[in-house]
This record gives C-alpha cells, sequence and structure tokens, in this order.
C-alpha cells in the first residue's frame, strides 16, 4: 500500500469493513432467556482481553479505517473500568462514532459520565414495559431502574437513543405497539430484532418462538402508519418513520431477510477473537497475536488485514437448526 493512501479493510467480495463491534465482558447482571441459560459459567479473567488491549485493537482498526466502534457485552457498563477504557477510545481522532449498547440497568448514574467520554448514541434493550414480565425475560431485571436509565439519557441529550427489543411469540409479541408508543412518547427509535440461535439456552424453543418482522409490521399496521425510510444506516435493520413523529422503527430480521451483502462490520469477542461474521465461526485470534508480539503494531495490524479474506458471503441462520452451540450474544457482541 502506498503511504498516502489512507488504510482500508476491504473484503474478497468487495465490500469495505469500517465498523467494529466489541464486547468487553461476557459478563452481565441479567440472565435474558433469549441469551443466556440461567445458569452461566463466565470466562476466567486471564482469558479475556484486558482493557488496554482492547484500547490498542480499537486503534489498530481506527489506523485501518474503522470509523465506528460500538462497545458492547456481555453488559459493557459492569466491567470495571468501562468509562476509562470508553474515553480513551473516545479521543481516538479519526473515529467517528462511538456508541454502546446496553440494558440501561446502570445507565441512570452513568449517562453523564457517558457523554463526557464521548458516547454520541445508545442502543438500550427494552423487550417489554411490564414489569412482571420483565422480571419474567431478563431474570433478574428491574424495570424501573432502566426506564429510569432512559430518562437519564434523555436529560443528557445523546445524538440518538435507540431501545432494542427481541420479540418472542407468546412471551411479548402483544406489546409492539405500547413499545412503538413508549418510543414515539419518548422522542427515540425502536429496532424489533428476530431472535437468533446463538447459544444453549434453557427456558423455550428457539423455533416456536419465532415472531417475524413481517408480523410485527402487520401488528402495527393497526395503530402506526409506517412510512418507508430512505435514510441509509449502514446496518441491517431496514427503517421506517413513524409518521406523525420523529421516530424511526427498525427491523432487523436475520431470519426474513438476508443483509449480507451490505455488511461493513466485524466483531471483536471478549476473548479477543475476530469474528468475521455473526453468524459463521472464522475467525481470528488477535488476542494470540498480541501477546505473542506485545506492542507490535504492524504485525497486529497485518493480522487484521489478512483476516478480511475469511470473512464469509453470507450468515447460515436457521431457526430450526442450532448451528452455534457454544456462543451466546454476551461473548461475541451483540
Ligand atoms: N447487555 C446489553 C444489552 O442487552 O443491550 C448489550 C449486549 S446484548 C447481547 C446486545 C443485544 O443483543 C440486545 O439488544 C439483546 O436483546 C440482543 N440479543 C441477545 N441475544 C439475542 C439472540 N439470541 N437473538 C437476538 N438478539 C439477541
Ligand atoms: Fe445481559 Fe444483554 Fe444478554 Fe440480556 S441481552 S443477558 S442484558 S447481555
Amino acid at each position: 500500500m502506498n503511504s498516502s493512501d489512507p488504510a482500508q479493510l476491504i473484503d474478497r467480495f468487495g465490500r469495505k469493513v469500517d465498523y467494529l463491534r466489541i464486547s468487553i465482558t461476557d459478563r452481565c447482571d441479567f440472565r435474558c432467556v433469549y441469551c443466556m441459560a440461567e445458569d452461566m459459567t463466565f470466562l476466567p479473567r486471564t482469558q479475556i482481553l484486558t482493557l488496554e488491549e482492547i484500547y490498542t485493537l480499537a486503534k489498530a482498526f481506527a489506523e485501518l479505517g474503522v470509523k465506528k466502534i460500538r462497545v458492547t457485552g456481555g453488559e459493557p457498563l459492569v466491567r470495571k473500568g468501562a468509562l476509562g477504557l470508553l474515553e480513551d477510545i473516545g479521543r481516538i481522532e479519526s473515529l467517528n462514532e462511538l456508541v454502546i449498547t446496553t440494558n440501561g440497568s446502570h445507565l441512570a448514574p452513568m449517562a453523564a459520565s457517558l457523554k463526557k467520554a464521548g458516547v454520541k448514541r445508545i442502543n438500550i434493550s427494552l423487550d417489554t414495559l411490564d414489569a412482571d414480565k420483565f422480571k419474567a425475560i431478563t431474570r433478574t431485571g428491574n424495570l424501573e431502574q432502566v426506564l429510569k436509565g432512559i430518562q437519564a439519557a434523555k436529560a443528557v441529550g445523546f445524538e440518538r437513543l435507540k431501545i432494542n427489543a427481541v420479540i418472542l411469540k407468546n412471551r411479548n409479541h402483544l406489546e409492539v405497539c405500547d413499545l412503538v408508543r413508549f418510543a414515539v412518547d419518548n422522542d427515540i427509535d425502536i429496532s424489533f430484532i428476530e431472535e437468533m440461535p446463538l447459544g444453549i439456552i434453557s427456558q423455550h424453543d428457539r423455533s416456536e418462538a419465532y415472531y417475524s418482522s413481517d408480523l410485527i409490521k402487520a401488528d402495527l399496521a393497526r395503530e402506526f402508519t409506517l412510512i418507508t425510510s430512505t435514510e441509509k444506516t449502514g446496518g441491517p435493520s431496514r427503517y421506517f418513520k413513524v409518521a406523525g413523529s420523529r421516530t424511526r422503527v427498525g427491523f432487523i430480521s436475520p431470519h426474513s431477510e438476508n443483509f449480507c451483502s451490505t455488511c461493513n462490520r466485524v466483531r471483536l469477542t471478549v476473548e479477543g477473537r475476530l469474528l468475521l461474521c455473526l453468524g459463521n465461526e472464522h475467525s481470528v485470534d488477535l488476542k494470540k497475536v498480541m501477546r505473542a508480539h506485545p506492542g507490535d503494531m504492524a504485525v497486529l495490524k497485518q493480522a487484521i488485514i489478512d483476516a478480511m479474506s475469511i470473512k464469509p458471503e453470507k450468515h447460515e441462520f436457521n431457526i430450526h437448526e442450532q448451528p452455534i452451540l457454544l456462543r451466546h450474544m454476551s461473548v461475541t457482541g451483540g
């Protein structure tokens, strides 16, 4: 590469990778039924990336043209030092966007510091507005605390807030209109996510709980007018505007719609595995590279560039099968 060319990550299919999602912990204070089993074994400390390693990786990716980083988990805000890490990443000049995904449980006390650290937008998971159902879905969560977190984030004034709701048949599928109304009333966005078969869970059969984006759209049409949005967010969500509001409703439909041709992202697992596709196991162990060559940015960057050649063309999710047994979303970084 010519030294005047800005470094870029391009895969075999010509897709430019400029978005990195980092899972900074596999731990969480919730045990959402679609994400975790009730009794989870978490990774030992030696197996996960240190905060310094995560920062070095973020910097390497930014130097290779990554413009957006999402910090997620597990619950990112339960990792000790998360705020300092976000501040450090927030100072990387070439990054345009630092965003996080959180369950909202720690948001109320942290919202102002997150804004100060340079976090631009926050996705907050909220599957129901019914306190009992919330408890049942998250097993350990407290709805009130999350709602307070959302209000705190609103008060601080992030560029945009978005709710993520995973919809499961017979658990929360009757609440999609309530959730959109909540989003409209609070002037925030919302995305509905089809459940993905990641990791072994104990409480339900994923194929029986499947509730498609098309069904949700039909449910919403009874109460709202959804206007197709031409806005491109660079993500898998297909967006609609709720008529008469600023709220956008997105649908992440890995089963009913394939969004792989425009995929611009890769994921870093909490163990330092660079995962080239959420629905496949193609990966490169960047922790091994870093620990074998401490401080050698050139070697690390070359390993990242080389990894692009194994990014798969598309995911192969099948709700009736269990293709990815051992990797929960919390390790992968949802
Ligand atoms: N703890 C944070 C949270 O819940 O927002 C961040 C990590 S969580 C793994 C990120 C997102 O993944 C959440 O919106 C969650 O609802 C979603 N998620 C978890 N497991 C999923 C699954 N099996 N299928 C689809 N979405 C899932
Ligand atoms: Fe925790 Fe988020 Fe998984 Fe729920 S979805 S268990 S909040 S990591």
